[in-house]
């Protein structure tokens, strides 16, 4: 790429859990392969799925979705997602909670910001089945909803 490609940037949310920002875990380059960007803003919360259900209307919640306006309108992204994941201590729900859970507030950060229901990527974090991998945490898409 040379330097006068722009760059293609893509706004996440997603947990503050340290095992999903281990360098092993390759969060952020994950990330960026799944979405197809060169870049990710990355805003953390504890439990976001959890936020956007139990308190989605909370100066927590609130404070969150006007970091994600500030860089909508100061970097203009291409891209938008909500990751949940997996033995989150923040919303300690099951699996297939949280795969409805992720879908439910990628739906609800989307009529946040874009008053759109499907502008903004569900995505699930997972541990890796192979517990001796590299990365140690793996990522999908579960838009299964989506119109
Ligand atoms: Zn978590």
């Amino acid at each position: 790429m040379n330097n006068h490609t722009p760059r293609k940037v893509a706004v996440v949310i997603t947990c503050m859990d340290c095992r999903l920002h281990h360098p092993d875990a390759q969060h952020y380059t994950q990330l960026c392969d799944l979405l197809g960007v060169d870049d990710c803003y990355i805003e953390t919360e504890a439990g976001p799925d959890g936020a956007v259900m139990k308190e989605h209307d909370s100066e927590r919640w609130h404070g969150a979705v006007k970091n994600l306006v500030l860089i909508r309108e100061a970097k203009k992204p291409d891209v938008f997602a909500f990751v949940a994941h997996y033995d989150c201590a923040g919303h300690p729900v099951s699996d297939a909670q949280h795969d409805q859970d992720v879908q439910t507030a990628a739906r609800g950060l989307s009529d946040a910001l874009f008053a759109e229901p499907h502008k903004v990527t569900p995505i699930i974090a997972y541990p890796n089945p192979d517990a001796d991998a590299t990365p140690t945490w793996l990522l999908k898409r579960v838009d299964t909803t989506a119109a």
